[in-house]
């Protein structure tokens, strides 16, 4: 089969490689559709490397038909599904407090094991066993049904920080992330969706998405702007879809009094900020990070893309079969891009 292999920081290329060998109860599934998360990108550019083997198949958001259903009763050969990439032990701490997402022994598709971008990939019998494959709603194409992953994380992100009927929201940058956390606040019943983003096609996107205000913060201040825009109060929540450690001041400041911040976007490893811890103290805030996803978040985002109350398709800018797997990179490194996506027939 073929597939797009990671060698070494910066170098990743499609070739013919073995398909994956199957033990007991693993599925098989031939991938219909794979997108190119910011994630991937950072790992091919070496500023992510927790997890990362090499030579490995990265690819985690995915959809596909079943190949093989490694006798699992409940699947069909050529049944349309999408797949939970992140398998939970279950038994640790965090499992059983209900954070299946921060399970100490995650094993994640894309990163420990080999991902979609490949014609094939498998999935272990422990990601079966824990229904963390959801067959497609009726209705739903394969490329929409790739970005649940990442709406289940924006899903996961809204959650920790609380957004509500009637909250002032911003989000910082308009990356295919931050354009999903606008349409899920929009869907929550923010009042107020102000966007700061530098592209102005971004910009545009952000007000497709249902942004009521966007700032480019080449042109003015953001924080002053954000606050103007809210009589002066601060919005409800600010959420860094950006992973700039110098933005998580911005948003610290852009929020009113008890105000949520999320830092939902990963930073590079290693990298410190300073914050200003007093207005942290003085306006009690609440500053929370996001990670990955579970579930039943992963279900619930299926259900909002195939009910068309989450805008998927509109994401996708761009398509590459397989073998472009180098220009499908390229694209989504420059900033014409919203959502690239590695597509078959
Ligand atoms: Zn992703
Ligand atoms: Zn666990």
């Amino acid at each position: 089969m073929k597939a797009a292999v990671l060698k070494a920081v910066n170098e990743i290329g499609c070739e013919t490689v073995a398909a994956p060998t199957l033990a007991p109860g693993d599925l098989l599934i031939k991938v219909r559709a794979a997108t190119i998360c910011g994630t991937d990108i950072r790992i091919l550019r070496g500023r992510k490397t927790a997890g990362v083997r090499y030579p490995s198949v990265l690819g985690h958001e995915f959809s596909g038909e079943i190949a093989d259903t490694g006798g699992h009763s409940q699947f069909h050969v050529g049944e349309a599904v999408a797949v939970c990439p992140a398998f939970a032990c279950g038994s640790c701490d965090a499992c059983t407090r209900g954070a299946e997402n921060l399970c100490r022994n995650l094993v994640a598709m894309g990163y420990e094991i080999d991902g979609a971008f490949a014609d094939y990939v498998r999935v272990p019998a422990q990601g079966v066993a824990s229904g963390n494959v959801f067959p497609l709603p009726q209705g739903l194409s394969f490329e929409a049904a790739a970005l649940a992953e990442p709406l289940s994380c924006v899903i996961n992100g809204q959650e920790r920080v609380g957004v509500a009927l009637g909250d002032t929201v911003a989000v910082l940058g308009a990356g295919p992330i931050g354009l999903l956390h606008v349409q899920l606040a929009k869907l929550s019943g923010a009042s107020k969706i102000i966007v700061s983003q530098r592209s102005a096609l971004r910009r545009e996107a952000a007000l497709a998405a249902g942004a009521d205000h966007v700032i480019n913060p080449q042109d003015e201040n953001v924080v002053e702007r954000v606050r103007a825009l809210t009589g002066g109060a601060g919005v409800d929540v600010a959420i860094c879809a950006i992973g700039d450690p110098g933005l998580a001041n911005d948003a610290i400041r852009m929020v009113r009094p008890r105000g949520r911040v999320s830092l939902f976007a990963g930073f590079v490893k290693g990298l410190q900020a300073e914050l200003d811890v007093n207005a942290i103290h003085y306006s009690e805030l609440v500053v929370t990070g996001a990670f990955g996803l579970t579930r039943r978040q992963f279900g619930l985002a299926l259900d909002l893309i195939a009910s068309g109350k989450i805008n998927a398709p509109s994401l996708i800018s761009h398509r590459f079969p397989l073998e472009d797997f180098t220009a499908a990179v390229a694209t989504a490194e420059q900033g014409s891009a919203i959502k690239v996506a590695i597509t078959s027939t």
